[in-house]
């Protein structure tokens, strides 16, 4: 079915951000038409991807301090607006029960991404909004004050415009940053990087920790600035894989590590495979040795495989006496386990990445309604602006708070 010539509202991108906009703009407009186009063939690709397929919706404890990008206490002033409690009363209403995990992750209880999908799409049918898909928005033109929306499909002439394009994490899903383009005509700025957050970090071919893939460990990531100074640290699980690294934690810096790189070649991203002990904890362990052996230490607090790794990378006999430690092979050995720098030679990209870093700078936006300062009657809301969440269902958060505000105030 192809849309209307004319609505009132129109939401480009029918992804979270879209969806929970398209709810609250059906729900406070009942008389008015209110469109959703997406590109896409099929709707919701990323809800039915995230989390492992589970949908981690959001975090029992939302606080702009798990966001980056905008500042932190404009993020909070949207995240206000629609926070934890309301998102979870909103789901129920839905029909989608959510449940706390020991991580404070919020999942829905079936467990499933499609129950999350099939309940906002529900929830936009009912609102009285109407979805047209695939219907590629390639062309925005002011029209008097309305907006001229094109693509191969046909247009829409609509006075009301919300964009939720979404950044470029996952391109496949539809979310290819053409939206970048879009409000760029309109008047727009984007920030000076967009980049790929949340995403596996790469390591020379055939590194040794390339030959553990598969093996899993908590562990501290810390970026510092060539002049030393601590700019990032996270602690959380870490995997390593056949291309480098993954997991959590890893996924957590790889914004920070990335921005700082670009800004300061000399920046550092060290790993520490012991997160209990610091530089100072460590080597006192191993001047106490005495007759054991490093392994027999290492052994306490790491899987076998890495242990002897560590200790090859110090080069050190993993069996010999503690005692028989030279002072520069105690040192390599701090070094290898307490702060190994990582030699990192890049990241996955956008296809891999969970959010996109960097977007429409928030001074740009009048937060109380998310609408555009820049363009009359155009709307953002959701990862196109310029807010990145960390993993444990932030970036959702992001998407329904920022969605809801823009819904409510077309
Ligand atoms: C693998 C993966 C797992 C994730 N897991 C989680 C998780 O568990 N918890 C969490 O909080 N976050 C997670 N995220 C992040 C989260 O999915 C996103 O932050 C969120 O979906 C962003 O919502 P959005 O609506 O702003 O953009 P998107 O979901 O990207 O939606 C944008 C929509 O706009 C459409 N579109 C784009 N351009 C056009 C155009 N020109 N014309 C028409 N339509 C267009 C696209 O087709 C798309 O449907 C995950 C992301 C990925 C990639």
């Amino acid at each position: 079915m192809l849309p209307p010539t004319r609505a009132d509202v129109t939401i480009i991108g029918a992804g979270a951000a879209g969806l929970m906009a398209a709810i609250w703009a059906g729900r406070a407009n009942p008389q008015r038409t209110v469109v959703v186009l997406d590109g896409a063939r099929t709707l919701g690709a990323k809800i039915l991807v995230a989390g492992g397929g589970r949908c981690n919706v959001t975090h029992d404890i939302v606080t702009a301090d798990a966001y980056a990008g905008g500042s932190r206490n404009a993020i909070k002033r949207v995240l206000q607006r629609f926070d934890v409690p309301a998102t979870i009363a909103f789901f129920q209403e839905l029909g989608v029960e959510l449940k706390r995990e020991e991580t404070g992750k919020l999942f829905p209880v079936t467990d499933q991404a499609r129950t999350v999908l099939n309940a906002l799409l529900a929830g936009v049918r009912q609102s009285g909004a109407q979805i047209y898909h695939p219907c590629r928005v390639t062309e925005i033109t002011r029209q008097d004050d309305d907006f001229q929306l094109g693509g191969d499909w046909g247009s829409v002439q609509t006075t009301r415009l919300i964009l939720a394009t979404g950044g470029r994490s996952l391109p496949k899903s539809g979310s290819d940053g053409a939206g970048y383009g879009l409000v760029q005509e309109l008047g727009h700025t984007l920030t000076k990087r967009i980049f790929p957050a949340l995403v596996p970090l790469t390591l020379p071919k055939d590194h040794v920790l390339c030959t553990l893939s598969g093996l899993s460990v908590e562990a501290t990531l810390e970026v510092r600035a060539g002049n030393g100074q601590r700019l990032a640290g996270f602690t959380g699980s870490t995997l390593c894989t056949h291309f480098g690294l993954s997991g959590p934690a890893v996924l957590d810096i790889s914004r920070y590590w990335i921005d700082a790189q670009m800004d300061d070649r000399a920046a550092t991203l060290t790993i520490n495979w012991w997160p209990t002990e610091t530089v100072a904890s460590f080597e006192a362990q191993l001047l106490n040795l005495g007759k054991q052996a490093p392994i027999t230490l290492l052994r306490r607090g790491l899987p076998e495989r890495l242990a002897r790794l560590l200790c090859a990378e110090a080069a050190i006999d993993p069996g010999a006496p503690g005692h028989n430690l030279t002072r520069e092979q105690r040192k390599a050995l701090v070094r290898a386990v307490i702060e190994w720098p990582l030699p990192i030679t890049g990241n996955r990209g956008f296809t891999y990445a969970e959010v996109t870093a960097g977007g429409i700078p928030l001074p740009e936006i009048d937060l109380k309604t998310m609408t555009s300062r820049v363009c009359p009657g155009l709307h953002l809301c959701g990862e196109i602006c310029d807010v990145d969440g960390q993993i444990g269902g932030y970036n959702f958060q992001w998407a329904w708070s920022s969605g809801y505000v823009a819904g409510i105030s077309v």
